[in-house]
């Protein structure tokens, strides 16, 4: 009971703090996660405006310079055909703004001012290619800041024909500003795109193309620094699946066989997240996107989190795209949550600790309790010692239990003394039976035997000269036949329970008599019985009964001595008053009753073809006559079997 409880106890509070903290946990986790991977979604988002916004700014001037310098050559401001001021002209401009690569004007003949951010002699390089007389010069001129010369050169092998580069031929067809498409510049061999605008006369003559170069490597590297989480990536692809912006801005070209060089497609830059995330995309065709597009992604058992958004406001079919692991925004509540697993557990086993010494506290009055049930049950603690301080619970409980054991104590004795008449009853019909059968079969001799001898005494008494001897013979054959008689007439009394009334008799003769009976058995054992000290006494009794007690014991006493072959084999019975009752003694010169033997119990016997009933039938007899029968332990080299009768009142007595 104590384990059972004490585990029950201990595991159901354990396991409802482990199973609330964990419930707990998760739903904060679960919440929590949901809310992390949204605001996650919200600065992918953001980050994209933001890339969406830098490259319109980034591009903006670009196309503006260009508008600025057709304007002022279609209106006259700027002869086309005046190189020096033309190159003044674009001098300043590609100084203006730091994305601008390169400035340049082409025209329908093939003349061609470009000016160049340059690594050379001087901070800026012309390229002029002028066609006169006929002939075409290349000229290369190197700038300081202040537009000094620095240096100069010509170069008679170069083959440059503006009319055949594409923003050259985009802006001429359009008739109108365009953007090129991403492409390698011939200089600088960078990726890049151009604005490009058309100078039209008046009578929409087309005059030449204005140019203006923003390297896209600046875009690549304002992409690494766009940073949305430690593992993100964002990159710009074109409506034909290829990177043209990536923070790993020399991996999006790549030369082809034949050297030229083109830009790698979305599945072949080594980013294999990008790869698995959008490559399905370029696969289907032109990239189009009108609007955000949000997903998720598993990917070597790491999930990720993806948008595509347009760039809009550029007439640019561009596509931003960025990735991002999940873990970047929710390992810190995936950490907390293992933590707060491990928080759960620690306090599950505090608290299995606690619920075991709890278990412990209620448990003690419990067993207390079951302790003192026990011994209530024993009968070594009254029912009515008061109940140790313990709960009111088990007081209830106690007093239940009391009642419930007093009650089946009280039917036990009702088990028993049943059982003891029963056994009477079946002991003594069986002996009355036997002995009705005897008395009945003896009584007619043993009559015709007495009345015979009677007989021959009359005659014998008539006769003269009669032997004495013969006399003598007569007279002891009719005390021997009136005594069997009576013994016959004993045994029917002794036997038939009913028959026997509580009278008041002498107890010396009635000893007298048991005596006689046993006297047959003695003999033949050796077995002297000796009265000693018994004088006359009423006493108040069922006579046969007594009797029937008497020769038991001395029965008992016979074959104690005969089994052990004892040397002086001797019975002494004895009588004396004590207060108002006789007590008589049944002593035996025998081995004494074993230590270990118990008396006065059914069946137990230390005899082969004993049956253990003669001392408990003697001990139901004397208590029904009111008295007591006991064994005197005290008594030493004797067996002293006791009983007191009551005497009968001493004013009858006297
Ligand atoms: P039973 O005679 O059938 O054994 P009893 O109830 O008369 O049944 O006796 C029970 C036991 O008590 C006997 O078996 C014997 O061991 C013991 N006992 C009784 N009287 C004596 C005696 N006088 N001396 C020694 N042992 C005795």
């Amino acid at each position: 009971m104590r384990q059972s409880l004490a585990f029950i106890l201990m595991i159901s509070l354990a396991g409802l703090q482990f199973l609330a903290i964990l419930i707990v946990v998760f739903t904060t986790f679960v919440t929590s996660e949901r809310a992390m991977l949204k605001h996650a979604l919200g600065l992918m988002s953001q980050a994209g405006n933001n890339a969406t916004e830098h490259t319109r700014l980034f591009l903006k001037p670009a196309q503006d310079l260009a508008k600025q310098a057709t304007g002022m050559l279609t209106s006259g401001i700027i002869d086309a055909n005046d190189h020096d001021a033309l190159e003044q002209l674009l001098f300043q401009q590609v100084l203006s703004e730091p994305q601008v690569a390169g400035v340049y004007y082409g025209d329908e003949a093939g003349n061609f001012v470009y000016l160049m951010r340059s690594d050379g002699p001087g901070p800026v390089r012309t390229k002029i290619i002028s066609h006169e007389d006929g002939g075409r010069s290349t000229e290369f001129v190197w700038r300081n800041t202040a537009f000094e010369l620095v240096s100069e050169a010509i170069d008679p092998s170069d083959r440059f024909d503006p009319r055949k580069r594409p923003w050259y031929q985009s802006a001429a067809s359009a008739k109108q500003p365009v953007w090129t498409d991403p492409y390698v510049f011939f200089s600088s061999r960078r990726p890049g795109i151009t604005a490009a605008v058309p100078v039209i006369l008046s009578d929409g003559t087309l005059q030449g193309v204005v140019g203006v170069d923003i390297e896209l490597d600046a875009i690549s590297q304002f992409l690494s620094e766009l940073t949305i989480s430690a593992g993100s990536t964002a990159l710009i692809l074109n409506e034909n699946g290829e990177v043209i912006a990536h923070p790993a801005s020399d991996q999006i070209v790549v030369q082809n066989e034949d050297k030229t060089i083109r830009f790698v497609g979305i599945n072949e830059i080594n980013d294999p997240v990008a790869n698995a995330a959008f490559g399905k995309l370029a696969q289907s065709g032109p990239l189009a996107i009108t609007g955000e597009v949000r997903s998720e992604l598993e990917h070597d058992k790491e999930s990720y989190l993806t948008l595509l958004a347009p760039i809009k406001g550029h007439d640019l079919p561009w596509t931003i795209a960025i990735h991002a692991p999940e873990n970047d925004f929710v390992q810190g509540i995936k950490d907390n949550r293992r933590r707060n697993i491990w928080i759960a557990a620690i306090i599950s086993l505090v608290t299995a600790i606690a619920g075991l010494m709890l278990a412990e506290v209620i448990l003690r009055p419990v067993r207390a309790f079951a302790v003192r049930t026990s011994l209530v049950s024993q009968g070594e603690v009254s029912a009515d010692t008061p109940l140790p301080k313990t709960y009111q619970e088990l007081k209830r409980a106690n007093e239940t239990l009391i009642h419930e054991i007093s009650q089946r104590r009280e039917s036990e004795k009702r088990q028993r003394d049943l059982s003891r008449q029963l056994f009477h009853f079946s002991r003594v019909d069986m002996m009355g039976q036997l002995a009705t059968g005897l008395a009945h079969e003896l009584s007619q001799p043993i009559t015709a035997i007495t009345q015979n001898v009677d007989a021959a005494i009359s005659t014998a008494a008539k006769m003269k000269d009669i032997n004495p001897e013969l006399m003598q013979i007569l007279s002891e054959l009719d005390d021997q036949a009136h005594r069997g008689g009576d013994i016959i007439a004993a045994l029917r009394g002794l036997v038939r329970k009913d028959e026997g009334q509580f009278v008041a008799f002498e107890f010396e003769d009635l000893l007298d008599q048991s005596l006689k009976i046993v006297q047959h058995e003695a003999d033949i054992n050796s077995v002297q019985l000796v009265k000693s000290n018994v004088t006359q006494h009423q006493v108040l009794a069922n006579r046969v009964q007594i009797a029937q007690v008497l020769i038991n014991l001395m029965h008992n006493a016979i074959e104690a001595m005969t089994m052990a072959k004892t040397q002086s084999r001797e019975i002494l019975i004895s009588a004396r008053p004590q207060n108002s009752f006789l007590e008589v003694w049944v002593e035996d010169s025998g081995p004494g009753v074993a230590p270990d033997q118990p008396l006065f119990r059914h069946f137990e016997t230390s005899k082969t073809d004993g049956m253990g009933f003669g001392l408990s039938i003697s001990k139901t007899i004397i208590e029904a006559n009111g008295g007591h029968l006991w064994y005197d332990h005290e008594s030493r080299n004797t067996s002293r079997f006791c009983f007191t009768l009551p005497l009968l009142s001493t004013g009858l007595e006297s």
